[in-house]
């Protein structure tokens, strides 16, 4: 018989964690960043070499910023 993975338990939206950032330069994911919270403080784009963090975009929607 296959096997069969455990079912994967819906992520509430606001407790969803960030699972990349699209490079705002190449538009390619990166995996390799650092987040504090919801803000990046950290991120390198293998591909380009951007390592802007106000160059990169939160996968995920991030919805309105109002602070
Ligand atoms: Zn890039």
């Amino acid at each position: 018989m296959a096997e069969q993975g455990p079912p994967k338990k819906p992520t509430p939206a606001e407790d969803r964690e960030i699972d990349y950032l699209m490079c705002g330069q190449c538009g390619t994911p990166c995996y390799v960043f650092e987040m504090e919270g919801s803000k990046i403080i950290e991120a390198l784009c293998l591909v380009c070499g951007n390592d802007e963090v106000r160059m990169f975009n939160i996968g995920e929607e991030a919805g309105a910023d109002d602070e």
